[in-house]
C-alpha cells in the first residue's frame, strides 16, 4: 500500500536548533546501527521507519558501517525511502560516516581524504540519494592530519554530496582544533555525536564546553547504554540473578546493579513514566544536547521512547535523587 505519511506527525515531537546553525534535531532521533541490517525481515524495519517519521521523528542516523552485514543498513533504508519516503526526502534529516573498517588495504578505513569521499560515494550509492543531510567523521585518526580529514568533510560539501558535516567520538581538544579548522574552510561544524547517558557522562568534562563555545550541537548515541536503561534490561537482570543462566556480560549481572537499575525506574514511575522515557529526559535535560539518538528494534520502542517529550522537565529534587544513585 502506498505510504501517506500521517498528516499530524509535527503536533508532538519538539524540535531543537543544533549550535548556533540553521537547522533543527527532533528531541528525538532514530539510530539504524544494528536492527536494520541484511539479517532483519525488510517488512519490520519499513514498519519502524514509517512510525517514527509518523511521530515526528525527522532525523534518520545512518554509517557506511550498519548491518550487519557492513553496507546493508544503508541498502535497507534506500529500498524503504524508495518504496516509502522519496515524497518527503525535503522533510528528512539523513546523516551518514566514515572512518570505521569498511574494506580491505589502505583506503578502506580512518580518515584519508581518499577513505572518506569513496566512502560516501559508496554510501550515496547504496541508499539510492544524490546527498546526506550530514556527514561525519566517524572517529579521529591519529595518523592522518586532522586538515587532510576535514578538508574532505569540506570538499564533501563543495561536491553537493553533503548539506553539513559532523564529527563522532573526537575529544574536547581535537573537537576545538577540527571546528576551527572547518570554521576556516567555511563550512561551519553542525554537530558532534557522543556517547552519552546516565551511565556514560564523559563529555561533561570538557567537550560540552567546547560544543558551546564552537556554537555545535550535539546529538548523543546510546542514551539507553545500549538498552540497560530499559525495563527489559532489568527484567532479564532479576531473571538471570535468580535463575543463574547468565547470557549478560558477567559484569553486568550483579544485586548492587539490579537495585540501582529498580530505584532508578521507581523514581520514574514516579514521575508516570518508563525509565526508558527518563533515561531521554535526562540526556535532554541541558541545552547542551539538541537530540538523543536512539536505537530500536521495535515499532513499540520507538513510540514509548518518542513518548518521552510529552513529559515535564525533571525537577532539582529528582535529579539530585537520580545522581545519588548512580554515585552509589
Ligand atoms: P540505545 O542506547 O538507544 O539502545 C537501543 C536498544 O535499547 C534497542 O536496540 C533495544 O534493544 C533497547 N530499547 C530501546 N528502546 C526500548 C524501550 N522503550 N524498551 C525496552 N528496550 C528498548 O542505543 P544504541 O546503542 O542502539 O545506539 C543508538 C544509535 O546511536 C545507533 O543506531 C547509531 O545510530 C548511533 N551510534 C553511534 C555510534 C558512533 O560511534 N557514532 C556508536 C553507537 C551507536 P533490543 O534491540 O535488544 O530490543
Amino acid at each position: 500500500m502506498i505510504y501517506q505519511a500521517n498528516d499530524q506527525r509535527y503536533n508532538r515531537m519538539e524540535y531543537r536548533r543544533s549550535g548556533k546553525s540553521g537547522i533543527k534535531f527532533p528531541a528525538i532521533s532514530l539510530g539504524l546501527w544494528q536492527n536494520f541490517g541484511g539479517n532483519k525481515p525488510f517488512e519490520e524495519s519499513r514498519a519502524m521507519i514509517r512510525r517514527a517519521f509518523d511521530l515526528g521523528i525527522t532525523h534518520f542516523d545512518l554509517a557506511n558501517n550498519y548491518g550487519p552485514p557492513a553496507g546493508s543498513a544503508e541498502e535497507t533504508f534506500g529500498g524503504i525511502l524508495k518504496k516509502d519516503m522519496m515524497p518527503y526526502r525535503d522533510e528528512m534529516l539523513i546523516s551518514t560516516k566514515a572512518g570505521y573498517y569498511m574494506w580491505p588495504g589502505p583506503y578502506g578505513e580512518w580518515g584519508s581524504r581518499k577513505n572518506l569521499l569513496a566512502s560516501l560515494d559508496q554510501s550515496l550509492r547504496r541508499m539510492g540519494i544524490d546527498y546526506v543531510d550530514i556527514f561525519y567523521h566517524h572517529r579521529p585518526d591519529p595518523d592522518t592530519p586532522l586538515e587532510e580529514s576535514m578538508s574532505a568533510l569540506a570538499q564533501a560539501v563543495k561536491q553537493g554530496k553533503a548539506l553539513y558535516v559532523g564529527l563522532s567520538n573526537y575529544g574536547p581538544e581535537e573537537t576545538r582544533r577540527a571546528a576551527e579548522i572547518l570554521k576556516e574552510l567555511g563550512t561551519p561544524l553542525l554537530v558532534h555525536q557522543p556517547n552519552y547517558s546516565m551511565l556514560n557522562r564523559w563529555i561533561e568534562d570538557g567537550l560540552t564546553e567546547v560544543l558551546q563555545e564552537q556554537g555545535v550541537g550535539s546529538i548523543a548515541f546510546c542514551p539507553l547504554g545500549r538498552g540497560q536503561l530499559t525495563g527489559k534490561y532489568i527484567d532479564k537482570l532479576e531473571h538471570e540473578l535468580n535463575s543463574g543462566e547468565i547470557t549478560l556480560k558477567p559484569q553486568a549481572v550483579t544485586a548492587e546493579r539490579l537495585s540501582k537499575f529498580r530505584e532508578l525506574e521507581s523514581i520514574a514511575a514516579h514521575r508516570g513514566q518508563s525509565l526508558a522515557q527518563m533515561s531521554l529526559t535526562w540526556a535532554l535535560r541541558k541545552g547542551g544536547v539538541t537530540s538523543v539518538l536512539i536505537g530500536a528494534s521495535k515499532v513499540s520502542q520507538i513510540e514509548e521512547n518518542a513518548a518521552s517529550v510529552s513529559f515535564p522537565a525533571l525537577t532539582e529534587d529528582e535529579l539530585k535523587r537520580i545522581d545519588s544513585v548512580l554515585e552509589q
